[in-house]
């Protein structure tokens, strides 16, 4: 811990800390702001190497991480919490000291961690079937599966696709999720129509495909769907929220963030996170009838979707917010025709 964390760790009020590491308190920066008093204990803080702030009520987010200056936000927060000029003045000083080249951080206090999950009970690679003395018996069975992977322009064989023959698996291909080289979850995706679409054991805030991430890569791209991040070769957060532990683990990657929304109504909630966390947003030039990565590399293939994701994308709230607006309206006229 440096002196800049305990510093500011005495200046929040006394609270329990949550299981996944967020300390709660009224936030004391909504009324600042033009909103009213918070009550509802909507602040959280979470430390790890640095320290984040995040309002959930206002929205007000200020962090600090070893090695940066304090910035305005950050001093801003500390007032309202009580501190005093001294105070500050000495976190600026101490924040200094970490900007040297001899600082070494200390090691994260909370790191996210995801604990091992089973897969659903007799599951094994499609790779591993096909290789099994199963394979006679249970062709009929995982012989649509395969088609159903293949159809979806992805390689059955290349190791993110599992299938199972317990009851309610049968028709559902299974795509593991992997965290730190162990399994930590999974999805079921039914191959033909019905519900529910998606049979899914996760843990909150996990964000898949994080393992396949090349560390030399320039980008992340950021998906809603499992199938959508390993057609575009980018991580998918399972929903179009996006918590602040799910922010975090993106955004230690060290990478550019570009958000790749479906095109649709969920899209454009999730480009609207997307401006709160600072990241850019692809405005893809697909046809009308693609609603997402995975249908648009099977369309257009993958080069195309993933270079004319880093043209196209916008960043800042005003460029952004213009090119939302356009995508909404766009959407809009497209459920008019069709209606
Ligand atoms: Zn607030």
């Amino acid at each position: 811990m440096t002196l800049v964390l305990d510093k500011f760790r005495g200046l929040l009020p006394k609270t329990k800390t949550s299981p996944s590491g967020w300390i709660s308190f009224n936030a004391p920066c909504c009324h600042h702001r033009g909103h009213s008093q918070d009550t509802r204990k909507r602040a959280g803080v979470m430390f790890s190497e640095g320290v984040v702030y995040n309002c959930f009520n206002c929205k007000y987010t200020a962090s600090w991480q070893p090695g940066r200056t304090l910035t305005e936000k950050f001093k801003t927060l500390c007032r309202w919490l009580g501190g005093s000029d001294d105070d500050i003045k000495q976190m600026v000083f101490e924040a200094l000291k970490t900007e040297s080249l001899d600082y070494e951080p200390e090691h994260f206090v909370e790191k996210v961690k995801f604990t091992e999950k089973e897969l659903p009970e007799g599951t094994m690679s499609i790779e591993e079937w096909i290789n099994s003395g199963y394979l006679p018996d249970i062709s009929e069975d995982i012989g649509p599966v395969i088609d159903y992977v293949y159809s979806r322009g992805f390689d059955a064989l290349d190791g993110n696709f599992y299938w199972s023959p317990a009851p309610g698996y049968i028709d559902r291909v299974i795509v593991p999720f992997k965290y730190e080289g162990k399994i930590v979850g999974n999805t079921a995706r039914k191959i033909k129509e019905g519900r529910p679409k998606y049979l899914s054991d996760q843990h909150p805030f996990f964000v898949f495909n994080v393992d396949a991430q090349d560390p030399l890569n320039k980008y992340v791209f950021v998906c809603e769907g499992p199938f959508d991040a390993l057609a575009v070769g980018g991580v998918a957060l399972l929903t179009n929220e996006i918590s602040q532990q799910q922010a975090h683990i993106i955004n230690s990657l060290g990478k550019k963030v570009i958000v790749i929304p479906d095109q649709d109504k969920a899209g454009i909630t999730l480009i609207n996170q997307a401006i709160e966390y600072d990241w850019a947003v692809a405005f893809p030039n697909w046809g009308a009838d693609v609603k997402d990565s995975a249908d648009a590399v099977l369309k257009y293939g993958r080069l195309f979707v993933t270079v004319d994701a880093i043209m196209s994308a916008q960043e800042g709230e005003i460029k952004i917010s213009v090119a939302r607006n356009n995508l909404e309206h766009k959407l809009l006229l497209e459920k008019l025709k069709d209606d």
